[in-house]
C-alpha cells in the first residue's frame, strides 16, 4: 500500500468520463488499497480514481458511517434535499455550497465484483454523490452556488 499523488484542478483528467471496471484483480485491489492510504493521509471524506489519475469507475467514501469502496456505482433512487458546504482534495483551500439529495440508494460492486446495495443519508449521501460525480468528469465547483476560500 502506498499514498498516491492527488491530481488538482485544472488537470484535464478530472473532466473525463471514467470507464467501467470489468476485471476485479490484484491491480484493482492495490488501487483501492492505495486510495485508502491516500484519503486517510489527506483526512478527506472520499476520493475517486480520476483524482489519482486512473480513469476507472472506482471511488471510496470515508465518513462516520463507515468506509465504503464503490466500483461501477449507479444511483438507483434519491429523496429529499440538503444544501451545505462541500470541499474537494483536488480543489485545495476552497469550499462551495452545493445542493444534494438527503437520501440515496446506490448499487455498486465491491472489490471482488459482488453487487451491493447502499442506503445512506446526510453527509454520507453527499459524499457518495460528490465522488460519483467525479466518475463522470464533474467537479463540484460546477454545481456550487458560491465558492469561498477556506483552510
Ligand atoms: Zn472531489
Amino acid at each position: 500500500m502506498a499514498k498516491r499523488i492527488i491530481v488538482k484542478v485544472p488537470d484535464p483528467i478530472l473532466y473525463k468520463r471514467c470507464r467501467e471496471v470489468d476485471v476485479f484483480d490484484a491491480r484493482l485491489h492495490s488501487l483501492l488499497d492505495d486510495m485508502k492510504d491516500t484519503v486517510k493521509a489527506a483526512n478527506g471524506a472520499g476520493l475517486a480514481a480520476p483524482q489519482v489519475a486512473v480513469l476507472k469507475r472506482v471511488c471510496v467514501v470515508d465518513t462516520e458511517d463507515g468506509y465504503f469502496e464503490l466500483i461501477n456505482p449507479v444511483l438507483k433512487s434519491q429523496s429529499g434535499e440538503q444544501t451545505g458546504a462541500e470541499g474537494c482534495l483536488s480543489v485545495p483551500k476552497k469550499y462551495g455550497t452545493v445542493t444534494r439529495p438527503m437520501k440515496v440508494t446506490v448499487l455498486a460492486q465491491d472489490r471482488n465484483g459482488d453487487m451491493k446495495k447502499y442506503k445512506v443519508h446526510g453527509f454520507t449521501a453527499r459524499a457518495f454523490m460528490h465522488e460519483m460525480d467525479h466518475l463522470d468528469g464533474i467537479v463540484y465547483t460546477s454545481k456550487a452556488t458560491d465558492i469561498t476560500d477556506g483552510e
